[in-house]
């Protein structure tokens, strides 16, 4: 194995980079929890990704399962994936004209998801809830949304509540920057809380044009749904008038072949796409119910457009990458994540640490706490000081995970069954030090 030795990992060409980069970035990075700063340590620059593994400026390789916070499902420069931008690139990279590649992977989408009967391309997954809120808005003439504390949907106004992801990790109030006016539309209740779903709805029930939910939470860690929770949002929306919105940016043909809806067997009214569609391009996209998301320009008067939407490179990542997720790829996701997750409590369970692995598909989350995570609460009891150690740990054994305790790991279809054992094997020597 070529794992790095613990204390011999190399960064001086890292902190140059970053002392570089903080003098003409915010921050010295282009989104925040790049920066490593929740983990008192200094970002890791990349130099190139092959498969399971990334490569850094200073030499180190590490298994990954940060996967670009997601969208790497088949694992870095993928041969096809490559191959399909390499060849779409030579022809041409943007046109503002239609592409048949646009139409070919909305086919797709469609095909297998299964409330989409239609859907728009756009370039991001804050892209994707941004328009689809407005749409929510625009079809129900109301303006009030209903969110889940510790969720992330992406940096637009009405979502930056009591968000997850980076915030949550940064511990950040609610942003500076959002109108007042545009905050008091938004209500929040703890995830997994149809009783609190259930009072707002009681108050506000006939302002509220949608909820907007991660189907599995996966920006306070990972956080399964509840049985019955999405069906009591299902039930309750349909009772209002409102949407129902999955925001499956991140789990979205990453759970299941068909997404979360295919796993859970719930039809929402409109689906955010992000990060795996796009195959590590910038993509994202909206879709759901042709009768909704007609109400889009130019078939009706909601707008939102964009030059780059539909993008000829994106497509064919995109496209190349949901291809090659065939349904057996994830029962082999789901068997290695699987692998991983009891190595983990094996683990655990030798050195005496207090540990709950939260686990969906090749989505695996260990928090370090004893209590069930059900929800933004559960999840901050994990022992954050613990996770610091842990991630400092992990890092110099060369594993690669995301420098936050509210974000999974993300296991590839490229992770081999030697992959595995090295990181059950790096977990244990990284528990041994805690
Ligand atoms: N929604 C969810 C569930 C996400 O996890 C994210 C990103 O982490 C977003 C939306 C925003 O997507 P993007 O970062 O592509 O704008």
């Amino acid at each position: 194995s070529d794992h790095n030795s613990i204390g011999r990992r190399q960064d001086t060409r890292s902190r140059e980079a970053f002392e570089r980069a903080k003098k003409v970035l915010p921050g010295g990075v282009n989104s925040p929890v790049r920066a490593f700063k929740s983990v008192g340590l200094t970002p890791v620059y990349m130099e190139r990704g092959e498969g399971s593994r990334v490569y850094d400026i200073d030499g180190n390789s590490y298994i990954d399962y940060v996967g670009s916070w997601g969208p790497l499902i088949m694992g870095h420069a993928h041969p096809e994936v490559i191959e399909a931008i390499k060849r779409t690139a030579e022809k041409g990279t943007s046109f503002g004209a239609p592409t048949e590649l646009e139409t070919l992977m909305a086919e797709l989408v469609c095909e297998r998801v299964p409330s989409v009967d239609i859907v728009r391309m756009v370039n991001s997954g804050t892209e994707a809830t941004m328009s689809a809120l407005r749409l929510a808005r625009g079809y129900t003439k109301r303006s009030m949304i209903l969110k889940f504390e510790g969720s992330y949907h992406g940096h637009a106004d009405s979502l930056l509540i009591k968000a997850g992801s980076g915030v949550a990790t940064l511990g950040l109030p609610d942003s500076p920057g959002v109108p007042e006016g545009v905050a008091s539309q938004t209500i929040t209740v703890p995830y997994n809380d149809l009783a609190s779903v259930k009072v707002a709805f009681e108050k506000f029930g006939e302002q509220i044009a949608c909820i907007i939910v991660e189907p599995v939470a996966g920006n306070m860690g990972v956080v399964p749904p509840l049985p019955g929770f999405l069906q009591g949002l299902r039930d309750i929306t349909e009772q209002y008038g409102s949407l129902l919105i999955f925001d499956e940016v991140m789990t979205g043909f990453r759970v299941h072949y068909q997404c979360a809806q295919g796993l859970f067997g719930i039809i929402p009214d409109l689906t955010c796409f992000g990060k795996v569609i796009g195959g590590g391009l910038p993509v994202g996209a909206y879709g759901g119910k042709r009768h909704i998301m007609e109400m889009i320009a130019p078939s009706g008067p909601i707008y939102q457009a964009g030059t780059l939407s539909g993008n000829p490179l994106a497509m064919a990542a995109g496209y190349t990458t949901l291809k090659l997720m065939t349904p057996e790829r994830y029962e082999l996701l789901e068997r290695q994540a699987v692998r991983l997750q009891r190595g983990f409590e094996q683990n655990a369970a030798k050195h005496g640490i207090a540990t709950t692995i939260n686990r969906v598909g090749s989505m695996v989350c260990p928090f370090f706490t004893d209590k069930v995570v059900i929800n933004f609460d559960t999840a901050k009891t994990s022992d954050m000081e613990r996770f610091k150690a842990y991630f400092a740990a992990m890092l110099e054994l060369g594993v690669s995970i995301a420098p936050s305790q509210f974000e999974g790991m993300f296991v590839s279809g490229v992770h081999s069954d030697d992959d595995i054992d090295a990181t059950i094997a790096a977990h244990d020597t990284a528990f041994s030090r805690l």
